[in-house]
């Protein structure tokens, strides 16, 4: 079966759009959402011009907030604390990666966890740790959904994570492990959670064994065809997080993306899996919105 992130992303967009429907017309403003990006990475602004759209088609209000890449460490931190502050914009991003001069880490960390829609503010991850109404990184809830969507349990199963980043390994392995009172206003099927994970990486030793203990298998490690057909127990779940560029003449560009798997021979013996493009990709965006939203209801009474 093959987990259709591009179908259920639309879906889940039709369900926003009548919830914003439902606000505007009980006499309330749209959820608004600030997008700040630095510099002109095509990859970046390909990235933003797409969230734009989203927002666009499900009635939120998107303002793009461009900054040349000469912009130093403290205007940007300015504007920071400008958007933590102005009460009209529920929720705002920081566009990765920033230019050099500047430390992601302090941009990051400047970002009141109330509006932090990327979920990646040190409150935030510690708050998810804890149970406490948090805001999940766009990935990680994305994944979430679509594994609920397609009624694929994980109570009790074995989960593989391949990656241990901040943005996506980390948070979906422990989002996976919680107990499932981290349901969230707006996320489907409370029962997920309550995995056994095991989070790899560069340094773990025979991955090929562990992998074919799971049930469950997240590759985000950035490494095209890293997850081959010999690694995967049939009939489990693979979900691709990877984005990677590989050269292909063929293509109007010269190139195509590919995600981390070897996706023409483990899809034939995967339970489910989900493709690349058009997999988790779609997820990432539709989970930013709902993160949005989130924003905009959720009250940070604890
Ligand atoms: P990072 O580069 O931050 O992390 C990659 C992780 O994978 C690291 O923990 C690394 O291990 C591990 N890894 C790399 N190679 C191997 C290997 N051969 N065996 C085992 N582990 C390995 O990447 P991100 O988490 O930011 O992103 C991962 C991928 O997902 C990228 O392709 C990115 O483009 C994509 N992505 C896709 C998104 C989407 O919406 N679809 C969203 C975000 C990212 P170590 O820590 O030891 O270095």
């Amino acid at each position: 079966m093959i987990l259709d992130g591009k179908k259920i992303a639309a879906e889940i967009r039709g369900e926003l759009r009548e919830q914003i429907e439902a606000l505007r017309a009980a006499g309330k403003r749209a959820p608004k959402l600030a997008i700040v990006i630095v510099g002109h990475n095509p990859a970046s602004e390909t990235y933003v011009a797409n969230k734009i759209k989203a927002c666009a088609e499900v009635g939120i209000e998107a303002e793009k907030i461009a900054f040349e890449s000469e912009v130093t460490e403290t205007e940007l931190l300015a504007e920071v604390q400008r958007l933590n502050n102005d009460p009209a914009i529920d929720g705002f991003i920081v566009q990765l990666p920033l230019p050099e001069h500047i430390c992601e880490t302090k941009i990051l960390t400047a970002i009141d966890y109330r509006k932090d829609v990327d979920g990646l503010t040190p409150e935030n991850v510690g708050r998810t740790v804890q149970g406490l109404p948090s805001i999940i990184s766009a990935t990680p809830r994305g994944i979430r959904e679509l594994l609920a969507r397609y009624n694929i349990p994980t109570e009790g199963k074995h989960v593989v994570v391949i990656g241990r980043s901040n943005i996506v390994g980390k948070p979906v392995a422990l989002l996976l492990m919680q107990r499932p009172y981290l349901s969230l206003p707006g996320m489907s099927a409370s029962s997920l959670g309550d995995a056994t994970v095991t989070i790899c990486h560069s340094k773990t030793q025979d991955l090929a064994s562990i992998c074919r203990t799971a049930d469950i298998i997240i590759v985000a490690a950035g490494s095209p065809k890293l997850l081959t057909a010999e690694m995967v127990k049939p009939g489990a779940t693979i979900v691709d997080v990877g984005i990677n560029r590989v050269d292909d003449p063929a293509s109007p560009k010269g190139y195509r993306l590919v995600g981390d798997v070897d996706f023409e021979h483990v899809e034939p013996i995967a339970g489910a899996i989900t493709p690349v493009p058009g997999g988790v990709g779609p997820m990432t965006i539709v989970s930013l919105l709902q993160n949005t939203l989130q924003a905009y209801d959720l009250k940070f009474d604890i």
